[in-house]
């Protein structure tokens, strides 16, 4: 289990590219957005296999999580050990906040 800021921060899991759960983030913390450019060089929508939740910004609402149709997010706490693979990959995009450019190249390339 991962905690953050005393916070069980929520994760994009398994592939997961649908964007029901970015229209409805109060903060803005799933990555990358669709039809956006980042500053820092991050791949965009189209380029990555799934999308992930930057657990500084994210504020442990719970609105991504109902809404997403094939159950790809979870309370840290919750999270199956099938799928636990999966936070690292997070990590590997973003991490404190920031885009891991050398990790995530080395996990896609
Ligand atoms: S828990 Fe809330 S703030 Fe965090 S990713 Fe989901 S909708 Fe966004």
């Amino acid at each position: 289990m991962e905690v953050t800021r005393g916070l069980h921060h929520r994760r994009t899991l398994y592939r997961a590219k649908d964007t029901a759960c970015v229209d409805v983030c109060p903060v803005d913390c799933i990555h990358p957005a669709k039809g956006r450019t980042y500053d820092d060089g991050r791949p965009t929508f189209d380029e990555v296999p799934q999308l992930y939740i930057d657990p500084t910004e994210c504020i442990d609402c719970g609105a991504c999580v109902p809404v997403c149709p094939v159950t790809a997010i979870f309370v840290m706490e919750d999270l199956p050990e099938k799928w636990h693979a999966y936070i690292e990959t997070n990590k590997n995009y973003v991490d404190g906040g920031k885009f891991q450019p050398d990790k995530y190249q080395k996990v896609s390339s």
